[in-house]
């Protein structure tokens, strides 16, 4: 059954009314609608998990950047919220110093030219896997190990340092490994192959 995204609902959290106009986060299982919320505690949902977990998540990686903060909340939620984003941009402003290493002895020493060569490319070594894809000029290379996920865009052709963080769900020491590791393979074994 296919919900209707205009009808006004109540946020199965907070209880808040929301009209056709108000933004809705909507929580499938498969594609059964389980449960509607209001934006503002789907981004809480975001924030506390990384609050227990300190897994870095792509909604995570965008609130931090557009520094969104709670509304209609306690002092103590938007505290929470301001330190958790905070840390959350430290962490991975030194992702993206890794995603610099990256580019440099990776992309720029022969992935490119690879990718350039034929789209597709997949190498895996003791769990840790590399997949690129390339569409309308864009190359994605997603970096995974078991449930730890990093997933990195770039222009295919430009030859400036545009690489960035596309999406991620991993913790800060995973996703580093993610790409030191993957550095070391490949200038040991997957560039040559
Ligand atoms: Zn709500």
């Amino acid at each position: 059954m296919t919900p209707d995204f205009d009808a006004p609902v109540n946020c199965g959290t907070c209880g808040t009314h929301l009209t056709s106009q108000d933004p809705k986060n909507f929580h499938y299982s498969g594609t059964v609608l389980k449960r509607v919320q209001c934006l503002n505690c789907a981004n809480n949902e975001v924030v506390e998990l990384y609050v227990d977990t300190e897994v870095l998540t792509s909604q995570l990686m965008l609130l931090a950047a557009i520094q969104t903060y709670p509304k209609k909340t306690s002092d103590e939620a938007l505290l929470r919220w301001c330190v958790a984003l905070d840390r959350v941009t430290q962490v991975m402003s030194r992702i993206k110093e890794g995603v610099k290493t990256f580019e440099t002895l990776v992309w720029y020493d022969g992935l490119k030219k690879l990718v350039r060569t034929k789209s597709n490319i997949h190498f895996d070594k003791g769990g840790l896997e590399l997949d690129t894809g390339c569409t309308g000029g864009r190359a994605l290379i997603e970096l995974t190990r078991g449930d730890a996920r990093l997933t990195l865009i770039t222009d295919e052709s430009s030859t400036a340092n545009v690489m960035g963080v596309q999406g991620i769900y991993a913790k800060e020491e995973e996703a580093l490994a993610l790409i030191n590791d993957t550095v070391k393979l490949w200038q040991t074994e997957w560039s040559k192959s």
